[in-house]
């Protein structure tokens, strides 16, 4: 009878057993006043995705799922991560419009109304983008940006300031599921999809309950990934690294020999050495980033799943 979007909000959750009842609760209020107001369909649901939480996250789930209509629930085997969890609720389900948010609430949902106004424009995504990061320690808001600025240099195509809080259209997700990568970065794979888009503005507020799961070897893990997947340039810098050092090199054969030639003899251990090691350094430097590409595609080409389903509540049937 009417062509409101059927909405489906998906939040990865692990260990978040302390800020669940507060986001069940807010997301029970949007969603409501949302349905009334006709800016989506009545059949619009909040899915919860628990990436092996080991509290009592699930327990929680389940009970919300059991009370409301409203949510969803999908259990993974076991923690896949942050990325595989986004993807279990995106490939999983059927909607028109999927929005993407963290379960903490740090991102404003209250932005999700100025996306779907974007999405009924024609616009196939939306970028939450975060306008101040106030409450974040100084160290991530420090890392974040250097982060974002590096990724530029190295010729990522990433919005300055977004994470994966973000609205698509079924069309934008369709897209997404022909990447066949397995090593993830969905904010730098999200704009290759094409299509036109559009941001959203909002202050990125502090985590309402529990504390991050985001520690510095996750978030490094997740940086090396944003850079190795998308830029080859480390590879070319070993390249020229190389092409520099053969010229350096070809210079010093040169020195060396007039030395010889007009003084008879070469003083010189201490030079010798500096540069066997220099250069041993740098080698093993280039071997490694040469590795770790390697290693990439040895993990692509296994084709492992990005994660598994143990159980689905429900779930709007594809
Ligand atoms: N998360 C997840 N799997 C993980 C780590 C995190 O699903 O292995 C979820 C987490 O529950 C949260 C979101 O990813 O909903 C972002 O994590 P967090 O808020 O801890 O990161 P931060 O905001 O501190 O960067
Ligand atoms: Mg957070």
């Amino acid at each position: 009878m009417d062509n409101l979007k059927r909405m489906l909000v998906i939040m990865p959750c692990y260990n978040e057993q302390e800020v669940l009842h507060y986001t069940i609760e807010t997301m029970q209020k949007l969603m409501s006043a949302w349905i009334k107001n006709k800016k989506i369909s009545p059949s619009s649901k909040v899915c919860f995705v628990n990436d092996g939480s080991v509290d009592k996250t699930w327990d929680i789930i389940s009970k919300a799922v059991s009370e409301n209509e409203i949510f969803c629930g999908i259990n993974l085997s076991r923690n896949f991560g942050h990325q595989g969890a986004l993807l279990a609720g995106l490939y999983e389900n059927d909607a028109d419009v999927y929005v993407t948010i963290d379960v903490d609430l740090q991102d404003d949902p209250k932005c999700i109304e100025e996306m779907l106004s974007f999405i009924e424009n024609g616009k196939d995504i939306v970028y939450g983008v975060r306008q101040s990061r106030d409450t974040d320690t100084f160290f991530k808001r420090a890392s974040a940006q250097l982060f974002y600025r590096f990724l530029k240099v190295l010729g990522v195509n990433v919005i300055y300031n977004h994470a994966d809080f973000r609205m698509m259209t079924k069309r934008a997700v369709n897209v997404l599921k022909q990447f066949p990568e397995r090593n993830l970065f969905l904010r730098a794979i999200v704009p290759l999809i094409g299509f036109e888009d559009a941001k959203v503005y909002y202050d990125r507020t502090e985590r309402t309950a529990g504390e991050t799961k985001y520690p510095l070897k996750k978030m490094l893990a997740l940086a090396w990934n944003g850079i190795s997947n998308f830029s080859i340039i480390p590879l070319r810098l070993v390249t020229f690294l190389g092409f520099v050092f053969c010229f350096l090199g070809g210079i010093f054969i040169l020195i060396v020999l007039y030395g010889w030639w007009t003084k008879g003899t070469i003083a010189g251990w201490a030079s010798t050495i500096t540069l066997v090691t220099a250069l041993g350094g740098i080698q093993l430097l280039s071997l490694g980033i040469i590795g770790e590409y390697l290693a990439k595609v040895f993990i692509e080409v296994k084709k492992r799943p990005l994660f598994v389903v143990k159980d689905k509540i429900g779930l709007n049937q594809n």
